[in-house]
């Protein structure tokens, strides 16, 4: 059976280019575990009258570049493993971003959509309150990731600043604009991947323009994924799904229309004029770009043979496990690694932090020319990476390329810091 607990693929993938690069033995055991995992179990008042128990984590992956940096997710099947996986993720994203930050990720075990928005804002602070301590501009930054939002962030950074005793502001990022959020961070994932997609389509010959797209995941990434592939490139998305579907039309749809839909009918299925698929369908779509935008473990052993795509931008976090890696390298499908598609989001992330600790606000194009540059620097790392080991006689995946640049850059920190 493949392995399919997120930590022990993260563990794998990490083991693959540890035996590529030669990586120190001790470098490799401190980089196979997280720093520090801190578990709560916190009570929040419900509309009801009733008191909940949650259970969340907050885990500090790595150190050694900078305080740790990553995300705060709210999902039913969150798990300790899932969030230790992530946060390990986000070590290597900040690291081939080259932005000064270790990695973290935080989870608490819940389900917004049947939550109040005043149990949502009591849950936010109860959160902050059990991990407060362990969080601090200089120590872990959170951010949003799945299910949480700008207000989240927002109520977060009102909790930790009344513990605190006065503003931190860089406490945490993808704050609303009022508060000292970032010009072009709601957006800043899928921004970056287009700057990564643009570059990915020169290695295979393909013209953005007439492109066909298939999006799997209609979150902050996906949406905005899909409206800017169309209005920056011109490229047509035929396919798109959610959680409970998906929709097909050869014409290519509309991104007004299919907000339209999922406000009306609660998914994209519901967007009229197109043909319902399947996820899996959706996957094994005939297009030219497949891009991931949805959870983990998407694209397996078992679907990766059917997949027909030339080029998989992995937009989530995790969308594909090691044995579909190689499948579809094997098979000539140039597959973008989920740390560096999706480090817009971190990347804008660290302009807003920089930006709270000036207290100097930039504007959005400012924002976007700062992404793009780090974006593509890191794309040109990854692929020189490979075509090095290439030369030697050693065929890597884009994959392995972009953790021998990211694992070599932590590893040399903790050298510096005299850990090994
Ligand atoms: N949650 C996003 C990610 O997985 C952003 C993290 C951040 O901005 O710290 O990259």
């Amino acid at each position: 059976m493949e392995e399919l607990n997120p930590f022990k693929i993260a563990q794998e993938q990490l083991d693959s280019a540890a035996e590529i690069m030669k990586l120190d033995k001790r470098a490799h055991a401190i980089l196979r575990e997280p720093k520090r995992v801190v578990m709560v179990n916190f009570p929040v008042k419900m509309d009801n009258g009733d008191t909940t128990l949650f259970n969340g984590f907050r885990v500090l992956y790595n150190d050694a570049r900078g305080p740790g940096k990553g995300g705060i997710r709210f999902h039913p099947a969150e798990t300790v493993d899932t969030v230790k996986a992530l946060s390990a993720w986000m070590t290597w994203k900040c690291s081939l971003a080259n932005i000064p930050f270790g990695g973290a990720k935080g989870g608490v075990i819940c389900d917004t959509k049947k939550m109040s928005e005043g149990e949502l804002e009591r849950l936010s602070r109860g959160y902050i309150q059990a991990i407060g301590r362990f969080i601090g501009p200089k120590v872990d930054v959170p951010a949003p990731d799945v299910y949480t939002t700008p207000q989240i962030m927002a109520w977060m950074m009102d909790e930790y600043n009344k513990m605190a005793g006065h503003q931190e502001p860089g406490v945490i990022t993808g704050k609303p604009l009022e508060i000292g959020g970032s010009e072009g961070r709601f957006n800043s994932t899928a921004m970056g991947a287009m700057y990564i997609l643009r570059e990915a389509v020169k290695k295979r010959g393909i013209d953005l323009k007439s492109a066909r797209i298939a999006v799997q995941g209609f979150g902050n990434a996906g949406m905005f994924a899909m409206d800017l592939v169309t209005r920056l490139f011109g490229s047509k998305v035929v396919a798109i799904s959610d959680s409970t579907g998906g929709i097909y039309s050869e014409k290519g749809l509309d991104y007004q229309r299919l907000i339209a839909a999922k406000e009306k009918t609660g998914s994209v299925s519901g967007y009229e004029g197109g043909s319902k698929l399947t996820n899996e369908q959706l996957l094994e779509s005939d297009v030219d770009v497949l891009i991931p935008a949805a959870i983990e473990n998407q694209i397996t052993g078992s679907n990766a043979g059917k997949i027909r795509a030339k080029i998989v931008l992995e937009l989530a976090n995790g969308p594909i496990t090691p044995e579909a890696d190689s499948i579809l390298f094997e098979k000539g499908i140039l597959d973008l690694p989920d740390f560096l598609v999706n480090s817009g989001g971190v990347i804008v992330s660290y302009f807003e932090w920089v930006q709270n600790n000036y207290g100097y606000y930039w504007p959005e194009k400012e924002v976007y020319d700062k992404l793009d540059k780090l974006v593509t620097q890191s794309f040109s790392d990854v692929f020189k990476t490979q075509d090095t080991y290439k030369a030697k006689g050693t065929k890597i995946t884009p994959r392995d390329a972009a953790y021998i640049v990211a694992v070599d850059r932590v590893a040399k920190a903790m050298k510096s810091r005299g850990w090994y």
